[in-house]
Parts: C-alpha cells; sequence; structure tokens
C-alpha cells in the first residue's frame, strides 16, 4: 500500500484541508478485506476517520498496519452482506463496539461471475444479486438508520457502482455484473433525495479497471484493457481512494445524487472508438499480440511454479502457461531435501507441508546373496549432524502435488493463476527491441494466442519446446539402459524397515527402494535393469511385472498392496544442456529442461525449484532496473555448475546401488551434503568472488550456516537464516563482537552507505514504489523493515543487551531494527560458526544474496568496508 500524507491529529487544520479532513469521524466499509475496499479504508483512515470494515474472507495484513501507522480504531467484523441475518448481526456488534457511531458508508463488497449471457442461470444471477444489489441496498439502508438515529451532522453514504454500468465491457463475459451495477448507480439519486431531509448525503462512485483480485483472475484481459484507458494503464486500488475519501467529507458538501467515474478516461475512449471505423469489429486487425507482460513462464511444474511464485511476490507481471488442465495429483516427486524445507520455511510457506508429510531420518541397508537370504546389514542417520548440519535434517515427503498446491495458493492470493490447457508453440523476436512474441495453442479451442514479454522462461520439463530456441542449447550426455518402475501405494508387509528409507540390494532380482510416504503410503523403486544390463522393453513393465519383481527381491517377507495410487516406469537419461539461456539473456530455461538424471536420490524437482529460485530475484532486479543485465549471466554460471554436479553424483550414485551395500554407503558418505541440497557450492562468478575468508565454513558461494542467536528488539530465539524473509534482496550482515567499542566503525560506515555517490543506493530509493518503472512495490511482512528493496542490513554482536541502545547505533542499523541479533543463543555461538574466533577488535562483514551464496570480509575500517561494498555491488550500478 503506498503511502499518502496523514493528516495526523495534532495538524492546525485550517480551511480546504479541513474540508477534506474525516477527523473524529466513523466509516464502515464492507468488502473492505482487499482491493478496492481496503485501498477506501485505509484512505479514509489516512483522512483521520475510525474505521470497521464487513467481509467474507480475513483482510489482508496491510488492514492491521492502518491502526498502527495511522493512530485510528479499526475493527474486523466477518460478514456475509447477502444474509440478512449476517448483516443485521454485523451492525448489532459494530453499533455496540464504536457507541453507535457512524458518519461514512461505503458498500463495496462486490462479487462477478465470468459466464456468458446464454449460460447464466437462475441461481448464478440471483447468487450474483444477492451481494452486488440487495446486500449493498440494505448495508445502506441499515447505515442510514443508524445515522439518523445518532444525529450525525456529516452523513456520507458512497455507493460503490462501476464502469461497467456505463459500457459494455470489453472481452470480459459480465453481463450480470454490469447489469446489477447500474442497480446500485440509478438507486443512487433516489435514495439521495429522500436521505436529503436527515442531511445524509448519497453518491456513487463507478471505478474503471483495477488490479484486484477479482480482475487478477483474467491476466491476459488486464492486458487489454491498458489500451482502453487514455493513460494507458489500469488503475491500482489507491488510484480510486482518492475520489472516495472526496466524497465521504465535507469537501464534497454539495454534492449528492451523483455518480463519479474514475476510469482513467475509459469510457469516453469507448466513445470514440466506436465512431472510428477502425473499430475491430469492422474487420481490421487489433495488433499482432492479445497481451503483454513482462515475463511469460512455460511450465507449471515444481520449477516454473517456484519462478511464477516469487515474481509475483515481487511484484513482477507474469503469465504462467501450462498444457495440462490442472495441477499433479498423483506421483511424481516426492522427496523434500533439507535446503528446499528451509528455502520454503525463508518463504514462510513450509507449515501446510511440514502438517501434513512424512519424514525419513534414517536409511537402512538389506541384502540377499546365494548363501544368505534378505537381511540387514546396515542403517545410519540419513543426514548425519557432523556432515550435513541442516536444521531440518530429514527428507520430508509428499507427493509433487501438494508441493505444487502450496505455491499455486500462495500466488492466487496474489492475484496471479496458472493460465491452463495453454500449449507454448512458438516465439520470435519483435523486430528492433528486445521483446519476444510467444505464441501459444489453447488446447480447449484449439485457437493461437499471443503475448508479448520481455523474457520467457522455459519449465516446460525435460522434452522442453522453450529450449529450442536457445542457440546452441541442446542436451550433452546419455541415456542409459537401467529402468526403474514406481509404484505408490499402502503397503501390507511384515517386512520390519516399512517406515524407514530401505535400499535393498537382491543377488537374484535386482534393487529395490523403499521411501515412507504421507498417508501411510510406501513408494517402491523396483530395478527392471541395470546400467550396463539389456533395458526391459517399457511394454513388458507393467505394473503386475513390477509387483512380482519386488515380491521376488523381497522374499521372504510378504508384499501385498491394500492400495495402489500411481504406477510409473521411466529410463534414466542423465544429460544437461549445453546452454540454460540466450546471449541476449532474454530466454531461459530452468528445472528439468535443463537437466535430468535418475530419481533415486530425490534431486530432479529440488534441484529444478533451485534453479528458478535463483533466477526468481535476478530477474527482478533486472526488471526494477536495481541490476545491470550482467548479473543474470550468474545465474547460467551458478545453475549449469550445479546440473553438472548432480550428473556426475548421479553417475555413482546409480552404479553403486547395482553395486550394494559397501558401495552405496560410502557414496552416501561422501555426497551427503550435496543430496541434502546444503552442499550445492558455487564457484568464481560476480557474486562468489571470496577473498579474505576467514573461516573454513563460511566460503564464498556456500550457503549459511544455521545458528540461534535472540533478536534484540524482542527478545525472540529466531533461526539466523531464516529470520530475514526473502525478496529478492541482498542481505548483509555485520558481526560486531563488541557493539561500544566498534560504534566509531559503524558510524563511519554507515556515513560512507547513505553519503556515498553510490548510485545503487539512489536508484533503488526510486524503484522502492516502482516509480516509472510499472512494476508493484514488494509487499513487506508485518515487522520486518528493511532498509530498501535491495538490501537488508543486519548486526549480530556478542556485547549484552543492557551494553548498546538501538538510537546509539547508526541510522542505517536503527532503520534495521527487526534484524539485529544478540548471539547468546547458540551453544556454538552464532558468531563462532560463521567466523570463527572473531577478535573483538574487528567488524566481519557477509553479503548474503537471496541464493544463500555468502561473501565475507574481516575488517577494521568503515571507510574501506563501505568500499568494498560498493565495488562488490559494481554490477549493480
Ligand atoms: C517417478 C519419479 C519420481 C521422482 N521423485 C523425485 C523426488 O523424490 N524428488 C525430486 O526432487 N525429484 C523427483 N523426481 C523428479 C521431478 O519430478 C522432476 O525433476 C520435476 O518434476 C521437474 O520439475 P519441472 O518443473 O522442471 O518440470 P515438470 O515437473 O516436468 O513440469 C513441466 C510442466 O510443463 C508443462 N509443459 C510441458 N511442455 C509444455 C508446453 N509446450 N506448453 C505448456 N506447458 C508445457 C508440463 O505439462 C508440466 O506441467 C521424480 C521424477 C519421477 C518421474
Amino acid at each position: 500500500m503506498s503511502k499518502v500524507c496523514n493528516l495526523l491529529p495534532s495538524l492546525d487544520l485550517t480551511g480546504l484541508t479541513l474540508q477534506f479532513s474525516l477527523q473524529g469521524r466513523t466509516a464502515l466499509v464492507t468488502g473492505g478485506a482487499r482491493g478496492c475496499g481496503l485501498a477506501f479504508a485505509h484512505g479514509l483512515a489516512e483522512a483521520g476517520a475510525d474505521i470497521a470494515i464487513f467481509d467474507v474472507v480475513d483482510p489482508e495484513p496491510d488492514f492491521y498496519t492502518i491502526e498502527k501507522n495511522l493512530g485510528v480504531r479499526t475493527a474486523f467484523y466477518k460478514v456475509n452482506v447477502s444474509s440478512e441475518e449476517s448483516l443485521q448481526s454485523g451492525f448489532s456488534q459494530f453499533q455496540k463496539d464504536f457507541d453507535n457511531a457512524l458518519d461514512i458508508c461505503v458498500p463495496c463488497a462486490g462479487i462477478n461471475r465470468h459466464l456468458p449471457f446464454l449460460e447464466f442461470t437462475y441461481k448464478d444471477h440471483s447468487d450474483l444479486l444477492a451481494v452486488n444489489v440487495l446486500g449493498l441496498y440494505f448495508t445502506a439502508q441499515l447505515a442510514a438508520k443508524q445515522m439518523i438515529g445518532n444525529g450525525t451532522k456529516h452523513g456520507s453514504i458512497v455507493l460503490v457502482s462501476s464502469m461497467a454500468s456505463h459500457i459494455a465491457v470489453r472481452s470480459q463475459l459480465c453481463s450480470a455484473y454490469c447489469g446489477s451495477k447500474g442497480a446500485v448507480r440509478s438507486m443512487c439519486p433516489a435514495i439521495a433525495k429522500e436521505m436529503a431531509e436527515y442531511g445524509i448525503r448519497v453518491n456513487s462512485i463507478s471505478p474503471g479497471y483495477v488490479r484486484t483480485e477479482m480482475t487478477a483472475a483474467f491476466p491476459h484481459l488486464l492486458e487489454s484493457w491498458k489500451s482502453e484507458a487514455m493513460n494507458g494503464r489500469i488503475a491500482e486500488p489507491e488510484d480510486i481512494m482518492g475520489a472516495c475519501v472526496f466524497l465521504a467529507s465535507d469537501a464534497s458538501s454539495y454534492m449528492t445524487g451523483q455518480d463519479v467515474i474514475v476510469d482513467g478516461g475509459s469510457n469516453q475512449m469507448v466513445v470514440m472508438q466506436t465512431m472510428a471505423p477502425s473499430a475491430n469489429n469492422e474487420g481490421y486487425s487489433v495488433g499482432s499480440h492479445d497481451a503483454t507482460t513482462t515475463v511469460v513462464v512455460v511450465g507449471a511444474g515444481p520449477s516454473g511454479l517456484m519462478l511464477a511464485c516469487n515474481l509475483a511476490r515481487y511484484g513482477i507481471d507474469v503469465v504462467i502457461l501450462d498444457d495440462r488442465p490442472d495441477k499433479t495429483s498423483t506421483g511424481k516427486a516426492d522427496g523434500m531435501q533439507p535446503k528446499t524445507i528451509e528455502t520454503f520455511k525463508q518463504m514462510r510457506l513450509a507449515e501446510p507441508l511440514l502438517k501434513n508429510a512424512a519424514r525419513v531420518h534414517d536409511i537402512s541397508f538389506w541384502q540377499s546373496t546365494a548363501e544368505k537370504e534378505l537381511h540387514r546389514t546396515g542403517r545410519q542417520t540419513h543426514y548425519p549432524d557432523h556432515l550435513v548440519g541442516a536444521s531440518d535434517p530429514y527428507i520430508l515427503l509428499a507427493h509433487q502435488g501438494m508441493v505444487e498446491e502450496v505455491l499455486i495458493d500462495d500466488m492466487e492470493s496474489r492475484g496471479l493463476f496458472v493460465t491452463r490447457n495453454s500449449r507454448f508453440t512458438t516465439c520470435s523476436r519483435v523486430p528492433g527491441t528486445m521483446q519476444l512474441d510467444v505464441s501459444y495453442e489453447d488446447v480447449s479451442t484449439n485457437t493461437i494466442k499471443t503475448i508479448r514479454t520481455d523474457y520467457l522462461v522455459g519449465c516446460d520439463g525435460a522434452r522442453s519446446k522453450v529450449r529450442d530456441f536457445i542457440p546452441d542449447a541442446e542436451l550433452e550426455g546419455e541415456i542409459t539402459n537401467a529402468s526403474w518402475g514406481v509404484l505408490d501405494g499402502v503397503i501390507d508387509t511384515d517386512f520390519p524397515d516399512l517406515w524407514s528409507k530401505v535400499a535393498v540390494r537382491s543377488h537374484a532380482a535386482g534393487s529395490i527402494l523403499w521411501i515412507p510416504r504421507e498417508r501411510n503410503m510406501t513408494r517402491l523403486y523396483v530395478e527392471l535393469s541395470a546400467t550396463d544390463g539389456e533395458r526391459v522393453d517399457r511394454a513388458k513393465a507393467t505394473p503386475e511385472y513390477v509387483i512380482n519383481k519386488a515380491r521376488e527381491a523381497m522374499h521372504p517377507f510378504r508384499l501385498e498392496w491394500k492400495t495402489r495410487e500411481w504406477f510409473g516406469n521411466y529410463v534414466v537419461g542423465q544429460r544437461v544442456a549445453k546452454h540454460f539461456m540466450d546471449s541476449d539473456a532474454r530466454i531461459f530455461i530452468a528445472g528439468d529442461a535443463g537437466h535430468c538424471h535418475s530419481a533415486l536420490a530425490a534431486q530432479g524437482a529440488n534441484t529444478s525449484m533451485h534453479d528458478s529460485f535463483n533466477l526468481a530475484w535476478k530477474l527482478n532486479l533486472v526488471i526494477r532496473g536495481l541490476s545491470r543485465p550482467l548479473l543474470l549471466s550468474t545465474y547460467e554460471e551458478e545453475r549449469r555448475k550445479i546440473a553438472n554436479d548432480l550428473i556426475n553424483f548421479d553417475v555413482e550414485h546409480c552404479k553403486a546401488f547395482s553395486q550394494g551395500e559397501a558401495a552405496l554407503a560410502k557414496n552416501f558418505n561422501e555426497n551427503i551434503r550435496f543430496i541434502s541440497g546444503v552442499g550445492a557450492e558455487y564457484q568464481g562468478g560476480i557474486l562468489s568472488h571470496g577473498k579474505n575468508i576467514t573461516s573454513a565454513k563460511l566460503q564464498a558461494g556456500k550457503l549459511q550456516i544455521p545458528a540461534k542467536v535472540t533478536r534484540y528488539i524482542d527478545a525472540n530465539p529466531v533461526d539466523i537464516q531464516l529470520d530475514i524473509p526473502l525478496l529478492s534482496q541482498f542481505r548483509i550482515y555485520l558481526f560486531v563482537p563488541d557493539v561500544p567499542s566498534s560504534l566509531e566503525f559503524l558510524h563511519v560506515l554507515g556515513n560512507e552507505l547513505l553519503n556515498s555517490s553510490w548510485e545503487i543506493f539512489q536508484r533503488e530509493q526510486i524503484s522502492r514504489t516502482g516509480n516509472g518503472l510499472g512494476i508493484r512495490p514488494i509487499r513487506r511482512p508485518q515487522r520486518y523493515t528493511a532498509v530498501s528493496t535491495a538490501f537488508t542490513y543486519s548486526m549480530v554482536t556478542q556485547s549484552a543487551k543492557s551494553e548498546f541502545e538501538i538510537a546509539d547505533l547508526p541510522q542505517i542499523l536503527q532503520d534495521s531494527r527487526w534484524s539485529l541479533y544478540l548471539d547468546d543463543a547458540d551453544p556454538i555461538g552464532c558468531t563462532k560458526k560463521w567466523f570463527g574466533d572473531l577478535s573483538r577488535q574487528t567488524v566481519g562483514v557477509t553479503i548474503t544474496d537471496t541464493s544463500g551464496g555468502v561473501e565475507t570480509w574481516n575488517l577494521a575500517a568503515g571507510v574501506e568496508a563501505g568500499k568494498w561494498l560498493e565495488e562488490y555491488f559494481t554490477f549493480m550500478s
């Protein structure tokens, strides 16, 4: 929510300012939990009114900041305006809580049904009228009664109509909606006339195309609507807010029974268009593309969803296409590795998965030989702390659809929906520009559509079509003879290790991998042919064949299935694309489109999501104009290295599987950090040109080390690697063992950063609100405060809380008060884990990017430290 100057109670209001002030008044907004309703509530509060909102959904976090930031009273009531009972009980409670005060009412709750006129049912239409017409009418009536009862001298009702009551909205199916908004506009003067004798004014407001949750479901329409407004853009809810405040305030005291249209001139444009001979219904072309966006993502599997979800969080316009009609419902990937769990925690999305998934902490090894039947040969912790050091040292087992759902839900809550049944077909450069025209087929109507975009990312799996548009990006590597059958289901067995991950090597029937799953299920990977064996004919690999093979390998244990949910089989290919991006840094691939390998070590979806996570924050910084495009080249450098590491590991892992327990245990021990994701390490490049590294553990290109610290401001113990939300910013940690004796250093550094001619600071201030770039601001979680959209500063100290106040620190750290930590919560100590024995005369500086790469230096001089940071970030200026 952008900030508008607040008319603070302490100001001496006179003249015109006074006319706009709502100090001392009480307002009720229905549909106030989000979108336009929330913006209206915010605007009225900024003008000084206490605010109550009615809604059927919980308010967005912004609502809860109103009271704190603006010093007015707020309250939320769960009310369904289409129910007479709910509306009346909402009003009773509100009257009780606010001592019957009410001066302003904005009935804004409304819904749309995107249905053709010929398909509208009686029920659909009456549901819509119940909210948009009856709900609004009776909200206004109850509000008017309350205003008459309390004798307010400032009664104002602002009915929310729509531009759709003036024109037939082009390209959207909304006949019932238009009608309902027409009813609102028509009832307005009649109600106004009746209410005039009580001194209550009644007006309506007709917003044009506004970016809200309601319209976000139609990203392609949002784009096409831009051209219908004279100013060429869609309104944000805040653009409508001023008109609402005006109608609510005494500034509009001579207005009643009127409709105010706030639509960027769209309704006047329609008149011009229908009079013009080139209107599209006269056979003229509407242009070469149906919509425009900033990034087109092809594929809504793990990598595409992770990318689109993050870009939506950063406020970047995205269209995500997928050829499937729905998300994955069964099968495919099921194992989330420790690093991926950490990433989901950092995104604050891990909860549903942690709640519902199974956890694997150990692995046991079984073997049979010609002489000895199947027996356990060993058991070990899957991710031993001394080798891995992960904060969640287990594999989290949940099928791919559950992971996809978490990302989809988050995206949808931000107004981004997967455009399904849409198959990418081709793309071409728009002559004379860096833009691309991306074509896809709507497979439900067999029509071809085109989107104009700045960037295209292929997350379209192993048979990627987008890859074909990156020169010299073909896959390199082998398709092996190894093939596996995969079965998911609830197993009935007397095998004792059903709830551990189990690697079985049978002398007669090959290998089996057991993986416990959510909902009491078990996944069995059954080896059908080895890497150097003869590949089994796919047609022969039926579920029955695989089951028999599994029973043979598990003899003498009983193996039955109570239920079977999914069956699949695959041949292991081990290949990496020669390039992950084109030389203009406009077309990219991520996930299986760039690398494929066996599924045995549960790496594919994990690596795929880390690919696109890495790409997302870099694209954001470049699109916002905060970094030069050079940053994007690190995507290929870093992620292609990991893909190659993965293939090298996978080759050895598959070999070890067919060699038996000793080889497999050795392979595990040597690679367990890599398998967990914690050991994914980058080399060189502008983001990890490590120098002056002081600790064996904290190294350029490696991840942060988990540690407990105490947050200074509220004394909460937190995990340092999770506490600062990942919002595409660099985190700059200052490790200051002794704050009192380092204050001079900190102030010199603070001044150096704030006062330097560092262009990046100035530009990022502009981009903070998306000014001029047409990018929505990044939504920040409550409490956490960042210095900017590009940097979060943090300080970790071994000084006690009593030794310094936040006010002693330089401004830049005062502004970062939610990321100041005391190093007193970890048995080893965060400083020691990150830097070893850091002398009290020294300050350690570490830059951590969103992917977790770390750059570190010990410093004694503030100016030098500032210069070092400036030098590090030259790729941004
Ligand atoms: C049996 C099995 C078990 C596995 N187990 C694990 C595991 O435990 N852990 C793990 O990390 N990985 C595992 N994997 C691997 C994992 O499933 C993949 O690595 C992962 O799905 C890759 O994600 P992605 O988003 O890159 O591609 P995909 O999941 O393949 O998604 C690509 C998407 O793009 C869509 N698409 C394709 N072409 C087009 C087009 N032209 N237009 C529009 N859309 C298109 C597809 O329909 C699909 O929705 C397993 C794989 C298999 C087969």
